[in-house]
């Protein structure tokens, strides 16, 4: 649908056959609808249970928009929001694995395959720590890699601002990939 950019792996090698892609996304959080407008918490595909939620027009999951971006941005091709924008109503409430695997077939038609991805997730609460494991294994399940190919992280924002305020949550994600 979009002719590649001049760096897009199909035009050929370059950095010894490595790519890296960064992807960060934020949501507003909100109390869940129909008080306010937030979705289930949904976080690397794993639901959590919270008393307030992302808003956005898929299921909001910021994890897998991050992760989306990541591997978009290592092959060089639009973002997600270009992909898959949110005035389509086809997207709505959409499960983002849907975003992920698009992103795959697309890394995987450059002839690339993940090396691995880390990703940190920023966000007061709820608390993701007790649910990282079950979201690295979904995430891996996600891509086809094993688990020990992907790394997620959590923090706090300290209170400070609107993420420690508990208004919004944010992941940074960084992937590596390698031609085979
Ligand atoms: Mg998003």
């Amino acid at each position: 649908m979009t002719t590649n950019p001049v760096n897009h792996p199909n035009n050929g090698p370059s950095g010894a056959g490595l790519r890296i892609g960064h992807g960060y996304d934020l949501h507003r959080l909100d109390e869940l609808a129909p008080i306010g407008q937030g979705r289930p918490f949904v976080l690397g595909g794993v639901q959590i249970p919270a008393d307030r939620g992302p808003v956005g027009h898929s299921d909001a999951d910021a994890l897998l928009h991050a992760v989306t971006d990541a591997l978009l941005g290592a092959i060089g091709d639009p973002d997600i929001g270009q992909l898959f924008p949110d005035t389509d109503p086809r997207h709505e409430s959409k499960d983002s694995a849907v975003f992920v695997e698009e992103a795959l077939r697309r890394v995987h038609g450059c002839g690339l395959g993940i090396v691995n991805l880390d990703a940190t997730v920023v966000c007061e609460r709820p608390k993701i720590g007790p649910h990282r494991e079950v979201i690295i294994a979904n995430i891996a399940r996600l891509l086809g890699v094993e688990i020990g190919a992907v790394n997620v992280k959590a923090k706090t924002h300290e209170g400070v601002d609107a993420i420690g305020e508990g208004l919004a949550i944010e992941v940074h994600c960084v992937v590596l990939l390698a031609g085979g």
